[in-house]
């Protein structure tokens, strides 16, 4: 292996660390952060998911309150949930853990979340806000990848990044801060006729798409940086992600193991997330 490994698990740590440190700050003056995390149905993923956010929360010392609802709950019920937890003032962050079961719409949810306590950053508000280039919550995985590239000095300023996929979570949001930061952004997908004459221009490739083996070799230039947001199972139901590592590594100058890069940045930056939350309404309450 010639690429050297963003290490997402000692740098989510540090992170962490410091917002350990925000909390015991804004605890001494009185104020306890807190997210509101919801759950609907038994999803075995989302079940994990949401056991990881709460005990990181708490990790830092922040409060956080898990709601567990059943797979019939309905749409007015969880709207009705969501609105009482805007009016909560001991909440700062709310997150309704996706997907949600089919008779909800995901989006309306996500839209009646206060875009002051938006710390998913899915709120159409906080999307519009990156989109301008004002403040607001960034979603948390192309965040942490971004915090990935500012660990180890790379600047996408003057860069090429391509960025695979165009989610509103991942791609869409990925190439938007990749744009703020200066770099030249191309953006790829399913439609994209010949993916590798794409990458093989790339200084920076985030690769996030879902399906294993996206990104091999031959579709990487010498030294580039491959940032690896896929999760997916091989043949051995191994977790793993969109790039070939084994033949990758070869070739980049950087590359994000999966797991242990870009997943623990996620659940970091949930919590730079909630803690600015916090502070930015106990600024307000000043
Ligand atoms: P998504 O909504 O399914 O989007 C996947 C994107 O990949 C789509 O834009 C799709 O194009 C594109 N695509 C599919 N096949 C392609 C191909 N052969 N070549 C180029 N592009 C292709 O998925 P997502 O929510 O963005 O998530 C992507 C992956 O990241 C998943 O594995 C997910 O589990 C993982 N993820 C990881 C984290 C983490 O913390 N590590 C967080 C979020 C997501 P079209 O738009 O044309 O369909």
């Amino acid at each position: 292996m010639t690429a050297q490994l963003i290490d997402g698990n000692a740098l989510s740590k540090k992170i962490r660390g410091e917002v350990a440190e925000r909390v015991a700050a804004l605890k001494a003056r009185g104020v306890q952060p807190g997210l509101a995390v919801i759950l609907v149905g038994e999803n075995p993923a989302s079940q994990v998911y949401v056991k990881h956010k709460v005990a990181d929360c708490e990790g830092t010392g922040m409060r956080s309150v898990l709601e567990r609802y059943e797979p019939t709950m309905s749409e007015a019920d969880l709207l009705a949930r969501v609105r009482a937890l805007n009016d909560d003032p001991a909440i700062h962050g709310i997150l309704v853990q996706l997907p949600l079961p089919s008779h909800i719409d995901a989006n309306k949810v996500i839209e009646t979340i206060s875009p002051s306590k938006d710390v998913d950053g899915f709120h159409v508000q906080s999307a519009g806000a990156l989109m301008i280039g004002q403040p607001g919550f960034k979603p948390c995985t192309p965040y942490g990848c971004m915090k990935m590239l500012e660990s180890i000095g790379v600047s996408p300023k003057g860069r090429h990044a391509v960025v695979i996929g165009r989610s509103n979570i991942v791609g869409k949001p990925m190439a938007m801060l990749l744009l703020q930061a200066n770099a030249t952004v191309t953006i790829c997908h399913s439609g994209t006729p010949d993916l590798g004459a794409m990458t093989r221009q790339a200084d920076i490739v985030v690769a996030a798409v879902g399906k294993r083996n996206v990104l091999t070799a031959d579709m990487v230039k010498p030294g580039a940086v491959v940032i690896d947001v896929g999760m997916n199972r091989n043949d051995e139901d191994k977790l793993c992600g969109d790039v070939d590592f084994a033949g990758v590594s070869q070739v980049a100058g950087w590359i994000t193991p999966v797991p242990g890069g870009v997943g623990p940045m996620t659940r970091a930056m949930l919590l730079v997330n909630t803690i600015e939350a916090a502070e930015r309404a106990a600024a307000q309450a000043v």
